[in-house]
């Protein structure tokens, strides 16, 4: 491990450093060229469900299929596109990929009404073009564009934030709907937070896992709810894997829930597969319930 303070050039001389730095290149390499190829990238499709368990739609995460390493998780790849630069060829792909679905899911009265969230990095929402590529993409593919929703950071909020908020505005005169990600995790403060045109805010995983075993967590998870609730916006829970986690935000007010509870993210064949199997159930349910 490099000594903390040393000086600058000693990382290089570190073997187990410079093979670090070779891997991310070669990586770095490998996404460039697999933003050349239109199989490479795909969206995985996790569904999100309302205070009723009802489908409502997905967020689409990005998968990257590797020749070698197979499927390669954002975790891995979206740091490294962010520090290249790569971030904003990406970003135009799953905008492009998200519209694409939207149309498809939009010829299906299976699929018409759901909705689409897609994740923006900072990066990407800084680019002076983004307004205008989420415009050009929403008027190719005809979709509506209620249907969409952008997952913005706290962080990426912060910077400039007079910009920021220009171009919130921006991309609500377009119909399409934003969503604070990974709520709590930033640096929110409750005077911005009222000054964003915002419909949700999502509740981060770290603070819904021990929901039921962490009494602070517990509290944070509250506050949001009815943070969210006094300014007019919906609150979707991520990550909730455990009945009782989502009895828990239910009973305290949370609208909607996404997590591995209601299904992890899966390619969109696999999506659709799951929308008619569950639109199947509801049917059968509402015929049940007609007997009662
Ligand atoms: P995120 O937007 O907060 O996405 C939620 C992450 O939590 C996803 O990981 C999802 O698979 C995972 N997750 C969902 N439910 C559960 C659960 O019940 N339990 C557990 N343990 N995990 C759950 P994923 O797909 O690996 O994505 C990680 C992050 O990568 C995302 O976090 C997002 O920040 C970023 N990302 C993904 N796709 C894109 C993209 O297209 N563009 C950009 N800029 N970032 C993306
Ligand atoms: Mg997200
Ligand atoms: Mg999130
Ligand atoms: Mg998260």
């Amino acid at each position: 491990q490099a000594k903390a303070g040393g000086r600058n050039t000693r990382r290089f001389f570190d073997p187990k450093m410079q093979a670090g730095l070779a891997a991310q290149s070669a990586l770095e390499s490998d996404l460039r060229a697999a933003l050349e190829n239109k199989e490479s990238l795909v969206l995985h499709y996790q569904p999100q469900v309302d205070r009723r368990g009802g489908l409502i739609g997905a967020e689409g995460l990005l998968r990257w299929r590797h020749p070698v390493k197979g499927i390669v998780q954002p975790d891995e790849f979206i740091p490294l596109a962010e520090a290249s630069g790569l971030i904003l060829a990406l970003g135009t792909r799953v905008i492009a990929m998200a519209c694409d679905q939207l149309a498809a899911w939009s010829r299906d009265p299976v699929t018409s009404h759901l909705a689409l969230a897609i994740n923006v990095s900072a990066r990407q929402f800084r680019h002076p073009g983004f307004i205008g590529e989420v415009e050009g993409a929403l008027a190719r593919s005809k979709i509506d564009p209620r249907l969409l929703k952008l997952e913005l950071t706290e962080s990426l909020l912060l910077q400039e934030m007079d910009d920021a908020v220009q171009k919130m505005r921006a991309l609500e005169n377009l119909g399409v709907s934003l969503s604070l990600d990974d709520f709590g995790t930033g640096y929110s403060s409750l005077a911005y937070l009222k000054r964003l045109p915002l419909s949700q805010i999502k509740i981060d995983r770290s603070f819904v896992r021990d929901i039921l075993v962490d009494a602070n967590d517990a509290t944070i998870a509250k506050t949001i709810i009815v943070l969210g609730k006094s300014l007019g916006l919906s609150v979707i829970a991520e990550g909730v894997e455990e009945p009782g986690q989502w009895r828990f935000l239910h009973d305290e007010g949370c609208d909607q829930a996404q997590g591995f509870l209601f299904g992890r993210p899966m390619p969109a064949e696999e999506f659709l597969v799951h929308v008619r199997q569950r639109s199947r159930m509801s049917s059968l349910s509402d015929g049940l319930s007609l007997v009662h």
